[in-house]
């Protein structure tokens, strides 16, 4: 038989717990982890989360300005 770990979202939600689930392929748990990271899964701190509930900060985009070109003083 063929083994593959199944990573759970823990994060509750009103009607139980998330719905998200990742089929790891891996036949160990230390695969399983490094598979779930690499798809964006928050692993290994005791609970699991996935990508959308995950507390990993978001990358934040530098401000653009919109026109600078345009000066106050024409
Ligand atoms: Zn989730």
């Amino acid at each position: 038989m063929s083994l593959s770990i199944v990573v759970n979202c823990d994060r509750s939600v009103p009607y139980g717990t998330c719905a998200a689930r990742l089929h790891t392929g891996a036949a160990t748990e230390a695969e399983a982890y490094e598979a779930a990271e690499r798809a964006g899964w928050d692993v290994g701190g005791g609970h699991d989360f996935c990508p959308a509930h995950s507390h990993r900060p978001t990358r934040l985009t530098p401000p653009t300005r919109l026109h600078p070109e345009e000066t106050p003083n024409r």
